[in-house]
């Protein structure tokens, strides 16, 4: 089985690398609008006739090459990642069927300065605290991490924030034994929760620190102070700046609470059970906005995928809010707002999440034992167990 993990280091590119970086930055977004726009011309003429639409080959990244040959600077991998991801965003456009818009214009403004690149017969390693890639040689960088040599490098992608930090995300691949043995000990089911970002199965809730309020509600502040700058302006631009670094703060600080947090959990636990949720959809169809996608949960299940020695996902569709854990009963009038679970059959009266969090455990448990039998388990498919024979109490259930 192959395993992917990832990395993300920071750079210190000197001048020379900056303009090279800048250059490719430029040159991956040129070419990702210049074949948009291609394709959007040729949608446009075509769009009733599928069989057209398809005869009609876009150009390729040579000939675009070709017509701007300043392009032959630019690492050839970083500009057919371009072409990749465009091709996907118009595939998704094409079986998105109306819900998924055409693909858009990527703007210098708005859009992250980075590209992506491959590793090819090892020419991005990195040596003596130097990576090197393709075109752009030794360029400082800080690993607080060490890659092992089991791994190999895939891609990596480079990136500038606004604040103009360099970083590099790289991501690796090691073949893994497929059989994993490991004795279960402990177990816990994770419900996410809106306001306690997760309610355990032992009803621990995982609050927010007080820092991280505290700096929203300075971030807040100061990009009210931006909306009444002028746009364009001296200030406006030293104001932007000012929200970027209190973003990056937030991100940096919400990161290393979640580093510690996930930690505690994997440390504690043999077994983690969670619900398999689409972040982004939820934010759209329950109207969250915001504060869903933002809060950090996809990074943390991340991080526990590696962190934990088995993580377990609950299919999303599983009612872990609605079943009563105490009697099984289905409640499937229970509403949004609902925030204690009053059980009409036994009676129980539990809070939401805490019930919840108890039915993601027993579920992903059921699906332990289900699978002890053809010795597989997970939907993850990270991780074989192999459950010792005399029955591991796992909180209240008996394996
Ligand atoms: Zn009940």
């Amino acid at each position: 089985m192959i395993k992917q993990k990832s990395y993300k280091f920071r750079i210190y590119p000197n001048q020379e690398q900056q303009v090279y970086f800048a250059k490719a930055f430029g040159s991956v977004r040129f070419l990702y609008n210049k074949m948009l726009a291609e394709r959007k011309e040729l949608y446009e003429i075509y769009k009733e006739d599928k069989e057209q639409l398809k005869a009609h080959k876009p150009k390729t990244c040579t000939e675009y090459k070709k017509d701007n040959p300043w392009l032959y600077e630019i690492d050839s991998l970083a500009l057919a990642n371009a072409q990749i991801n465009l091709q996907t965003a118009y595939n998704k456009f094409f079986r998105g069927k109306g819900k998924v818009g055409f693909p858009s214009f990527k703007s210098k403004h708005k859009d992250k300065d980075s590209y992506t690149t491959n590793n090819q017969g090892g020419n991005i390693r990195i040596e003596n605290k130097h990576i090197l890639l393709p075109k752009i040689k030794g360029i400082r960088i800080v690993q607080h991490r060490e890659i092992p040599n089991t791994e190999t490098i895939k891609t990596v992608t480079i990136s500038r924030t606004p604040t103009n930090k360099y970083f590099v995300a790289i991501l690796t691949e090691r073949e893994e034994e497929k059989t994993q043995i490991i004795d279960i000990k402990s177990a816990i089911g994770l419900d996410f929760s809106m306001p306690h970002f997760f309610v355990d199965s032992q009803n621990n809730k995982g609050e927010y620190p007080k820092f991280y309020r505290q700096a929203q509600e300075n971030l807040a502040r100061e990009q009210r102070k931006l909306s009444h700058c002028k746009k364009g302006s001296n200030n406006y631009h030293k104001q932007k700046l000012v929200v970027a670094l209190i973003h990056e703060k937030i991100s940096n600080q919400r990161k290393d609470w979640l580093n510690k947090l996930s930690c505690q959990i994997a440390k504690d636990n043999d077994i983690v059970c969670l619900e398999d949720l689409n972040m982004k959809g939820m934010s759209q169809t329950l109207n969250f906005g915001k504060s869903v996608s933002d809060n950090g949960w996809g990074q943390f299940v991340n991080m526990l995928n590696y962190k934990a020695k088995s993580v377990i996902k609950v299919d999303k569709w599983y009612p872990s809010s609605k079943i009563c854990n105490h009697c099984g009963r289905k409640n499937v009038n229970l509403m949004l707002n609902d925030r204690v679970w009053n059980c009409s059959e036994c009676g129980a009266a539990i809070e939401r999440d805490y019930n919840a969090s108890q039915n993601i455990l027993d579920e992903g448990m059921r699906l332990v034992r289900k699978n002890r039998k053809n010795k597989t388990v997970g939907t993850t498919g990270l991780a074989y167990l192999c459950l010792a024979q005399q029955g591991y109490r796992v909180g209240s259930h008996c394996l």
